[in-house]
């Protein structure tokens, strides 16, 4: 895999801040369709570049993934090979950039992910060293430093834990929610509920996309539509293979603090957000079983009834109270299945359909933590072309290898 440092993508993301006036004349008419934190994160970019650019949704922003993730920011050893870690480093240091910028919602102060199999010991000390050598703060702790750093965790059941003291966590729809905003104050229109429907070609060129709500004229079509393989293949022509990957998460009412980072546990992932609210994670996929079987292939994004969303919850409690004695009963605002957008390969698609090239396509996984890198290079690349030192492995007409994650 090609790998392209954390300083190059720096200098591309400073390029795609470039002052409107150095960009784009007559302005590149843009239309961005997916209000995610990705359509988000390329719209604003390209805004701030100079674009006109028009953002479409058929439901609304931040209702699909961007609404359901866990929001964990990080370059974890899990992030594999050193060219998709170089991206997600890429990522982490974007939202260090912009959070102040935009006022984004993160918290920072690292993870802690907690070991319990025995199998992955003799891994694990090369994953860290291998951490280190690829420039992350990453280490075994110990007992005498955990009570120090979540004196309400008991972390006796584990055999270790990995600190990665870089990482931090956002809140999605509020992060969605302030590109957007601040894309607007560029000038970009937000459009909802408005439905992608087709694109106008003319001598083979974009002209304009075809909505819900009536015709855009448009020279870029930017797909940020997530977890929905049928879009790419419908309005670019090219198929980004996608497999099923839900994910249940559970967002409590605010709380006194009880965590100060994100905890990766057998059973279990949670975080506190400086709002309060504590967000649960549930772990694996959905168990083969006849109610799965019936409603997952419809492809939902809420639980059939409160009740059985509320079973979800309370797993995931119970997972929790295995290594936080004093977690209270959890009120929860929220509780929600998730289809991650997730190419067949588990790695993102970023760049022009090779069959339309006015249409971008931006659909990845680990999307909160890429939003930023992924906004920039998109922005970049609409505006200046392809990039020659682009990852070839993350374009579309790569050959998508499937994986066992999710
Ligand atoms: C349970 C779960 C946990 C996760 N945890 C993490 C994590 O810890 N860290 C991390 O970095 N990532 C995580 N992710 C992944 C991350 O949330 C996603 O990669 C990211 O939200 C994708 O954003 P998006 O904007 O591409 O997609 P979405 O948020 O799904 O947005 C796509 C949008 O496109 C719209 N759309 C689709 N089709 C059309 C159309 N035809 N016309 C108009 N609009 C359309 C949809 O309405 C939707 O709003 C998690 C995901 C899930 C589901």
């Amino acid at each position: 895999m090609t790998v392209l440092d954390r300083r190059r993508f720096l200098e591309l993301c400073a390029a795609a801040a470039l002052a409107p006036a150095a960009r784009a004349t007559p302005r590149l008419r843009v239309v961005v369709a997916g209000a995610g934190i990705i359509g988000a994160s390329v719209a604003w970019h390209l805004a701030k570049a100079g674009a006109e650019v028009t953002v479409i949704d058929r439901q609304g922003p931040a209702t699909r993934a961007s609404r359901g993730s866990f929001a964990w920011i990080n370059a974890t050893w899990s992030k594999q090979p050193r060219a998709y870690h170089a991206l997600n480093q890429a990522g982490v240091a974007g939202w260090k950039r912009l959070q102040h910028e935009l006022e984004l919602p993160v918290r920072w102060g690292g993870s802690l992910e907690g070991i319990a199999d025995a199998a992955l010991e003799a891994q694990l000390v090369e994953r860290v060293a291998e951490q280190r050598r690829w420039g992350e703060a990453t280490r075994l702790v110990g007992p005498a430093e955990l009570a120090t750093l979540e004196p309400n965790v008991d972390f006796s059941a584990l055999r270790h834990v990995v600190y990665s003291a870089n990482d931090g966590a956002a809140d999605p729809v509020a992060a969605t929610r302030a590109f957007l905003a601040a894309a607007a104050v560029l000038g970009a229109r937000v459009e909802y509920p408005c439905e992608l429907t087709g694109v106008t070609l003319a001598a083979g060129r974009l002209t304009a996309v075809r909505t819900s709500r009536g015709d855009i004229p448009s020279d870029r079509l930017v797909l940020a539509t997530g977890a929905a393989p049928d879009v790419a293949r419908r309005f670019a022509d090219w198929d980004i293979p996608q497999h099923d990957a839900p994910g249940a998460t559970a967002v409590t009412t605010p709380m006194p603090r009880l965590v100060n980072r994100v905890l990766w546990l057998p059973g279990v992932h949670l975080h506190q957000r400086d709002d309060g609210r504590i967000v649960l994670g549930e772990e694996g996929g959905p168990p083969p079983g006849e109610a799965h079987a019936l409603h997952l292939p419809e492809h939902p994004n809420d639980f059939p009834a409160r009740e059985i969303a509320l079973e979800h919850a309370g797993r995931m409690r119970a997972s929790a109270l295995r290594f936080l004695p004093g977690l209270p009963p959890l009120r929860f605002d929220e509780v929600r299945i998730c289809w991650r957008a997730m190419p067949l390969d588990g790695y993102p698609v970023i760049g022009a359909s090779p069959a339309r090239p006015d249409v971008y396509l931006a659909v990845m996984h680990s999307g909160v933590t890429l939003a930023p890198v992924a906004g920039a290079l998109a922005a970049q690349e609409i505006l200046e072309g392809p990039l020659a030192d682009a990852p070839a492995d993350f374009r579309p007409d790569r050959k998508f290898e499937p994986t066992s994650g999710y």
